[in-house]
């Protein structure tokens, strides 16, 4: 098992910084009235607990698997992260509605200073957390999308600050609901991203960069001995995919043969797809079936 707790330090800063600058911007956005300023806080607000939460699971997620946890805690992340994914979204769908409503009701632009002002805190305190990520970015697939997302937050910080030079022209009350509506809208995206990975996760998919095709033609081209079925593909968390399934030797072969190619099967599918957990059943005179996708657990008789 690697350990990753160095990484968890920069994670702390970021969670620090990104905590701090939602509450300043909300509390500055309500002084103020600005839309585009709460959807920023609101959105930076979900950035944090999205690493707070990271942090947590990931201290749960180092836990051991037990006798009752036998896969241990991984399932936590997923379950923070899809819970944060509902909250980002509930909080942006909210914003996007009361935007539109200002949009044909206006009221008066908000305090320009205090937007420019609070945009641009807003700014540093993302690009210092890029900064501090960017040198652990390849290290771990979480922390790359951390690196990104705050990369993204930064140019939304950039969006709120354009949007108050804008106010004194004649189009002014229009510009902080226009602003919002494009910040939610693209806070949104991510959101529906985030449900979508995470509830394919939680209904036990095959991850999306799998095609289970694409391996019964690897192992038909390259393993003429053998025949692949009742394949199940699954992941626990980030960095843990699980594949089970039967493996119909044509020829009866001894035990270390069969052994053989298990061992060899494992070390590709790893290479090539990344399924690192992999438990396969041999078979010489056959279980009966032979289907890619078993039939048979979801009318809950065979295993
Ligand atoms: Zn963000
Ligand atoms: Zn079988």
């Amino acid at each position: 098992m690697t350990s990753h707790s160095h990484i968890d330090r920069p994670l702390y800063i970021t969670v620090f910084l990104n905590g701090f600058i939602s509450l300043l911007e909300l509390f500055f956005g309500l002084i103020s009235n600005s839309l585009a300023l709460i959807s920023d806080a609101a959105h930076n607000l979900t950035d944090f607990l999205a690493v707070f939460l990271a942090l947590i699971s990931r201290i749960a997620g180092r836990k051991p698997p037990t006798l009752k946890h036998t896969y241990g805690f991984r399932r936590l992340e997923i379950f923070a992260a899809f819970f944060n994914g509902l909250l980002l979204f509930a909080i942006m769908a909210i914003l996007l509605k009361e935007s539109i409503f200002r949009l044909f009701n206006p009221v008066k632009p908000p305090s320009q200073t205090i937007v420019i002002v609070v945009g641009i805190a807003a700014f540093f305190v993302n690009f210092i957390s890029v900064i501090v990520l960017n040198p652990h970015k390849k290290e771990d697939v979480n922390i790359k999308i951390a690196f990104i997302h705050l990369l993204q937050d930064a140019f939304v910080s950039v969006v709120v600050i354009i949007s108050a030079f804008l106010y004194n022209f004649s189009f002014g009350k229009y510009v902080d609901p226009i602003a919002t509506i494009l910040i939610s809208i693209l806070v949104l995206k991510s959101a529906i991203l985030i449900l979508y990975e995470t509830v394919l996760t939680l209904l036990e998919g095959v991850p999306p960069n799998i095609d289970i095709m694409e391996i019964i033609n690897f192992v038909g081209q390259n393993y003429p001995q053998i025949s692949i079925h009742h394949i199940h593909i699954w992941q626990n968390g980030p960095n843990e995919i699980l594949l089970t399934a039967h493996i119909h030797f044509k020829e009866n072969c001894r035990t270390d043969e069969i052994e053989m190619v298990f061992a060899d099967l494992k070390e590709k599918f790893e290479k090539q797809w990344k399924i690192n957990h992999i438990t396969f059943e041999p078979e010489f005179n056959g279980c009966g079936e032979s289907e890619t996708i078993s039939k048979g657990i979801s009318k809950g008789t065979k295993f």
